[in-house]
């Protein structure tokens, strides 16, 4: 008897849980979405802004730099008034790393490439962060690994990138200190994803998804969800952050529908629209567009067909929540399987519109 096909999703593979400000990361808890914010941080006003703004797309944890005394300066109001965890983001100064901890961050990045002057340092951060119960992750980055692995390996190979993470960790180790996340990001998915495998088999730390310098947002979004898919179906990674050169609210809504498309996370507003055809009696690209905005942030799990013709549209529309199906310069309604009424061509965004929210508001939507 042919055996069965493997299951989509492995099971998570099994790592230690830390608690990020609230926020389970590991042994099991649902993966979480991070991003960074651009502001300067010590520009208080505009960084809790931008937080409030990645909070409320759907952002679970977020990440703030801190290059100056400037900005370790603001960590503390930052810190208390988001609305979500705050990681601060630290490379070069140790000194930030304990300003962080004293202020009650979330938790903390180091990055070991950019912290040999840390190494002697380790053993003062470890017991700082114990004793607050701030987590660290270990952030390795192709484009600034450690200069001795660079000679020893000539390249960001992904043994590299996994050598200078479990080096790093060993030095927190000796001084007992486990409560660690580690990263391990590539600009190639390729190399990033040959990282992750790796460092799965080497340790049972929580795992920190990211493809670095991703680019755009069209090749960043391709190149994060192939990294990421690859990954997740394999149990690998416990948050993630897609890194965008776009607006971090992008980040955010790229990393959740990741999540949903693997079925990690509860599907939220999700359009279903055919790609038109010579068959097509509508605009289709035109329709799905004007229905994606008009739902945009709606927040329930609703299912809208946008169909072009009457061929393939009407099995479409009845399997989604709410659909149309256009021909004949009409458009037939359908919700829940059934077709609801009739409209002529030019009111179909309205009343799909109409007809969505009012299955939000049966569905307990705010
Ligand atoms: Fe073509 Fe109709 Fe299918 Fe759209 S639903 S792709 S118009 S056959």
């Amino acid at each position: 008897m042919p055996s069965l096909p493997p299951p989509p999703i492995a099971e998570p593979r099994k790592s230690r849980q830390l608690n990020v400000g609230g926020v389970l990361v590991g042994g099991g808890a649902p993966v979480s979405v991070q991003s960074m914010t651009t502001t300067v941080t010590a520009d208080i006003n505009a960084t809790l802004q931008q937080i409030a703004e990645l909070t409320a797309s759907g952002c679970q944890i977020v990440r703030v730099a801190v290059p100056s005394a400037d900005d370790a300066e603001a960590l503390p109001i930052i810190a208390r008034k988001s609305q979500i965890p705050v990681i601060a983001d630290i490379h070069f100064q140790p000194k930030y790393v304990f300003a962080a901890i004293e202020a009650g961050c979330a938790a903390v990045r180091v990055n070991p490439g950019n912290i040999k002057k840390f190494d002697d340092k380790i053993g003062e951060i470890a017991r700082a962060a114990k004793n607050a119960g701030t987590p660290i992750r270990i952030g390795v980055n192709a484009g600034s690994l450690d200069p001795r692995l660079m000679a020893k390996y000539g390249k960001a190979t992904a043994e590299a990138l996994v050598e200078s993470a479990l080096w790093e960790c060993s030095l927190f180790e000796e001084h007992d200190f486990r409560d660690i996340k580690i990263s391990v990001k590539h600009h190639d998915p390729v190399v990033m994803i040959r990282a992750y495998r790796l460092l799965a088999q080497k340790c049972d730390y929580p795992l920190h998804l990211g493809v670095t310098e991703a680019g755009p947002a069209f090749q960043g979004t391709v190149k994060s969800a192939v990294a990421f898919g690859a990954l997740l179906a394999e149990g690998i990674g416990d948050t993630i952050r897609v890194s965008l050169s776009a607006p971090p609210v992008e980040e955010v809504k790229v990393g959740n529908a990741i999540l949903e498309s693997l079925g990690l996370k509860e599907r939220g507003l999700e359009i279903v629209s055919c790609p038109s055809c010579g068959r097509a009696q509508v605009d289709v690209y035109k329709l799905a567009e004007e229905v994606t905005a008009g739902l945009d942030g709606l927040p329930v799990p609703l299912r809208v067909a946008v169909m072009g013709c009457v061929v393939n549209g009407p099995g479409e529309a009845r399997e989604a929540d709410l659909g149309v199906a256009s021909g004949n310069g009409k458009g037939q309604i359908f919700v829940k399987g059934e077709i609801i009424k009739t409209v002529p061509e030019a009111q179909i965004v309205e009343t799909l519109i109409e007809e969505a929210i009012r299955l939000a508001d049966e569905m307990g939507a705010d």
